[in-house]
């Protein structure tokens, strides 16, 4: 991994940590998994909450995607702070995931423009370039409430 990547997932998971301290659970960045996937076309990022599982899109290593890097992150790490708080039984991207991104410091949002994405050389394919959750089944039992 080049020092370049290694800087800007140091600041990524420190802005996560600063995150889950201000959400007032500050052990999610040990107990979540992230993951990055070169695969996925179609979204910039998946949650699996049951699993406490996020995948973001290897696309957001690009240096020009490190603000929607972070905004992915906080985008799916809100999605288990819901789910811990609230359960399943709230609205996927309703007032209480809002009021949590809020709380990071960014405007919820629950669509990136792919316009925003960068993606070098690739050509783009006329995908949006939607954050997605999934709540598909997963292992128990990985975020637990602090
Ligand atoms: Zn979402």
């Amino acid at each position: 991994m080049s020092q370049d990547i290694e800087a800007r997932l140091d600041r990524l998971f420190q802005a996560f940590r600063q995150w889950s301290i201000a959400w007032g659970v500050s052990r999610l960045p040990r107990d979540a998994t992230v993951e990055f996937d070169d695969r996925i076309e179609s979204a910039l990022g998946l949650c699996e909450v049951r699993a406490g599982r996020i995948v973001l899109n290897a696309v957001l290593l690009r240096p020009e995607n490190e603000g929607l890097l972070h905004e992915t992150l906080c985008h799916e790490a809100a999605h288990l702070v819901v789910y811990l708080r609230y359960g399943s039984g709230v609205e996927e991207h309703g007032e209480e995931w809002r009021a949590t991104l809020r709380r990071a410091g960014f405007r919820p949002r629950a669509v990136i423009p792919e316009s925003e994405v960068g993606r070098g050389e690739r050509s783009r394919r006329g995908r949006p370039g939607r954050i997605g959750a999934s709540r598909g089944p997963g292992a128990s039992g990985t975020v637990r409430p602090p």
